[in-house]
């Protein structure tokens, strides 16, 4: 795998290790298991597990499962399965921030004992109104000042069950005057009568973010944490809670911006609606950016990986474009997928000079990028299939494929020349009558005549048919999160982001395609079969993505 390149978090780790600070590099992916990883995710993924495989260290993938409301098995499967498709392995070294629940609350106990935390009896809305404003300091609590025993004893009747949800907390003694909200007693544990997707009906009181998260870090050994900006403010509560406890490990957490993508909502939140409100066929339909639909789309993981580190890491947040992942996803499936013809929306010709029942196997290079994947043969007969939209029959100027009188070439084939155009009653065109000449075939015409177009075919009797699904971006618009006060997301849906085709034509060859492979339609895009609806008798094949690039750089 290509290194990571230099970034600045990159940088304070080469320091790190060249000043002898720390002997090798110990970072971790932490996702909480309340949903399915997206694009976001991964720039997350390839920098952790990126930096430690490149610096000979490790990478920890720990389920960040402290709040029992949300989370659930599922989904811990899934991003096992997400980040092993990405191409990254942790080993053995996977973690359950529920397997410190113990330990965390042993800490919590020593930070009682050492005077730095309180139970507090104020209802959450009154935790809040306490807390103060940005400008306004905060008011202290009632309870701040009870004795060491006294919070002790709460705390542990907390844990034993004897107290209602939100009826009372554990608070860090802070400083409620602090330019920092977060710093303001900010709440470490709360009671919660629900049980654990892990650890069942053991606990009904769970740890806070702020409180398990420096704390896990410090329990494996972690050098950098690394989390996205929106942290920054939290770091200071990271860094009190781990030098109060006075604990051996101490890492240090760094923030980078997360990714945005235009056309795209990213968020957990919004991505589960588009989901429960049916706008999408679930968490891993092709359109979704999460990792599951990108690998259904048929975008390959090194095409991400490459991604990823195209976009860089930055301590300011920016919007990527979407055309960049295309770029990346065209760039790689050109130099690696093998091109075939298929018709979408096929048009019959019979070509009258050709001899009846007679087939031709013809040679067809499997990828002009890369001569190693050598050639095949193709059938080719009297009727094909050629695309509806190359014929016109009263065409303007600029279109250069068939027309009635005109000779185009057929790929791999000979030049035909349409002759006679057959409608139905409606006046749609249902046929063309074609002519061939015999000399051109291979392409080229001995007497040096030229034609203005080549066109992709299949030779009807020799066809498969499929159903092809073509996507496209889900949103219409680059900005579809305005946020508060604008338009709700989905009224910015892409209405054409799945145009389905059925009774597609390919050549006979993608009878035995397989999923994971993925294929160029010569002039229409790349493509692989669709994991969840194909089948052996009824082939569905996804548009992964269009031939043409828009990204410029
Ligand atoms: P979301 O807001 O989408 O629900 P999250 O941050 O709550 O995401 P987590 O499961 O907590 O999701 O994320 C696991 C890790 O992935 C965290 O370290 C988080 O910072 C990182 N991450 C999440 N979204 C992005 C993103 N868009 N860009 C970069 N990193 C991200
Ligand atoms: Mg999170
Ligand atoms: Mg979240």
């Amino acid at each position: 795998k290509d290194k990571v390149p230099p970034n600045f978090i990159k940088d304070i780790i080469e320091h790190d290790l060249s000043t002898g600070k720390h002997k090798t590099v110990i970072t971790r992916f932490p996702p909480e298991p309340n949903g399915y990883l997206h694009i976001g995710h991964a720039k997350s993924i390839v920098l952790n597990f990126g930096l430690a495989e490149e610096f000979g260290g490790r990478c920890h993938l720990r389920f960040d499962d402290t709040n029992p409301t949300k989370e659930e098995e599922e989904f811990v499967e899934s991003i096992k399965e997400d980040v092993r498709w990405l191409g990254y392995d942790w080993g053995e070294h996977l973690y359950f921030a529920s397997d410190y629940f113990e330990r965390l609350y042993e800490y919590a106990v020593e930070l009682i004992k050492r005077g730095k935390a309180y139970v507090c009896d104020l209802s959450p809305e009154e935790i809040r109104q306490y807390r103060g404003t940005l400008t306004e300091p905060g008011k202290e609590s009632p309870y701040r000042n009870r004795s060491v025993e006294e919070n002790l004893d709460l705390f542990e009747r907390m844990r034993k069950g004897e107290f209602k949800e939100g009826e009372r907390v554990l608070r860090a003694k802070i400083d409620m005057a602090s330019g920092n909200i977060n710093m303001r007693d900010p709440v470490l544990y709360r009671i919660l009568h629900v049980p654990h997707h892990r650890t069942g009906d053991k606990w009904c009181i769970y740890p806070t973010y702020d409180f398990a998260h420096c704390l896990s870090d410090s329990i494996e050994g972690i050098t950098h944490s690394i989390c996205t900006l929106e942290f920054e403010d939290h770091r200071p509560l990271y860094d009190w809670i781990l030098d109060e406890l006075e604990v051996p490990c101490h890492p240090q957490q760094i923030e980078f911006a997360r990714l945005n993508l235009s056309y795209t909502v990213m968020s957990k939140r919004k991505l589960k609606e588009l989901v429960e409100k049916g706008f999408v066929d679930g968490w891993d339909d092709p359109r979704m950016p999460t990792i599951s639909g990108l690998r259904r789309r048929g975008i390959p993981p090194s095409a991400i990986r490459e991604f990823c580190k195209r976009i860089g890491v930055a301590k300011r947040d920016s919007v990527v474009d979407i055309a960049l992942l295309e770029h990346c996803i065209r760039e790689e499936l050109n130099k690696t997928a093998p091109r075939v013809m298929g018709v979408l929306r096929p048009l019959k010709v019979v070509i009258e000079n050709y001899p009846d029942g007679k087939t031709e196997e013809l040679e067809c290079i499997n990828n002009p990028e890369d001569p190693d994947q050598g050639t095949r043969l193709v059938p080719f007969s009297k009727v094909i299939y050629i695309e509806e939209t190359d014929f016109m029959e009263d065409p303007p100027k600029k279109f250069y494929r068939l027309a009635p009188g005109r000779e185009v070439r057929l790929r791999y084939a000979y030049f035909i020349k349409c002759v006679d155009v057959i409608k139905d009653s409606s006046g749609k065109v249902v046929e063309l009558r074609c002519i061939y000449d015999p000399e051109t075939k291979g392409g080229n015409a001995p007497d040096g005549r030229k034609v203005k177009a080549t066109l992709h075919w299949v030779s009807q009797a020799h066809a498969v048919d499929a159903e092809v699904r073509l996507y496209d971006r889900l949103f219409k618009d680059p900005n579809p999160d305005r946020g508060k006060g604008g338009p709700h997301f989905t009224e910015f849906l892409n209405p054409e982001s799945l145009v389905v085709l059925k009774g597609c034509k390919l050549e006979p060859g993608l009878a035995n395609a397989k999923v994971g492979e993925r294929y160029q339609f010569e002039r229409q895009g790349y493509f692989c079969l669709d994991s969840k609806d194909s089948r052996q008798d009824q082939l569905v094949f996804n548009r992964i993505v269009t031939l043409k690039d828009t990204w410029e750089k």
